[in-house]
């Protein structure tokens, strides 16, 4: 049951991350009263801002000015309002210490039940990976309470999920958990044409929408599933029955 008892962490590693492969189910959560807290890593700008580059003249710090604004109108778009942007460089990523304990202090700030990022493989992507890492590594010493930081009580073990990752099969993925989100699929839609500088991404991701639209139909027997998101779970299902 999705309500406002539920806490989502999304860790996106750079810029537009979390809409291509979770907008929906982001859109979906908080419009169904869940509270939403996403932190985004970095801007992408070395690895996944290629179309600002071609502008002649450009900067970091312009190209860093243009991801915001992308990022705020997106996360606009899905009524994501508590969100940060930690500005690591990226391609390649690198965790400190300093940034465990930061992630670690979020997660028992957030208190997540479910938190999703990267899975563990994603094919020509050592970012994704490296955060994917970093994350499963935090929620683990989120609860222990030998990792001891003043003023961070610790929490209790999220259920973790991966986003598809962009080569689906050359990373090994497969499909745990498909999602619904075809009542929220506007507002993906919406946030996707935010990014100027990966306009040939929304026609990928709106074609895998569908196809894992078609995979829930065949999965549930419900035939009103249209659109879908697809995510790998890190943990197996716990629970009292069969769902
Ligand atoms: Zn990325």
């Amino acid at each position: 049951m999705i309500d406002h008892h539920v806490n989502v962490l999304v860790v996106s590693a750079h810029a537009a991350d979390f809409v291509w492969r979770s907008g929906g189910t982001i859109a979906k959560y908080v419009k169904q009263g869940a509270n939403v807290s996403l932190v985004i890593l970095s801007y992408g700008v070395r690895g996944e801002s290629n179309d600002l580059w071609n502008v002649e003249g450009q900067t970091v710090d312009n190209v860093k000015r243009i991801r915001k604004s992308e990022v705020e109108a997106a996360a606009n778009h899905l009524g994501v309002t508590n969100m940060e942007i930690w500005d690591f460089d990226d391609y390649h990523m690198q965790i400190t210490e300093d940034r465990m304990e930061r992630l670690t202090r979020k997660i028992r700030e957030v208190k997540p039940h479910h938190i999703i990022t990267h899975g563990p493989k994603d094919a020509f992507n050592p970012d994704h990976e490296m955060v994917s890492d970093y994350v499963f590594k935090a929620s683990v010493l989120s609860t222990s309470n030998g990792v001891q930081l003043e003023g961070s009580p610790t929490a209790k073990q999220a259920r973790l999920f991966g986003f598809e990752p962009h080569q689906s099969e050359i990373s090994d993925f497969k499909p745990e958990v498909i999602i619904d989100i075809t009542d929220v699929y506007e507002q993906k839609e919406a946030a996707m044409n935010c990014f100027k500088a990966q306009q040939h991404l929304i026609d990928y991701y709106g074609a895998k929408a569908s196809l894992r639209g078609n995979h829930a139909r065949r999965c549930s027997g419900n035939n009103d599933y249209k659109y879908a998101e697809a995510f790998s779970r890190f943990f197996p299902y716990v629970g009292g029955e069969l769902v």
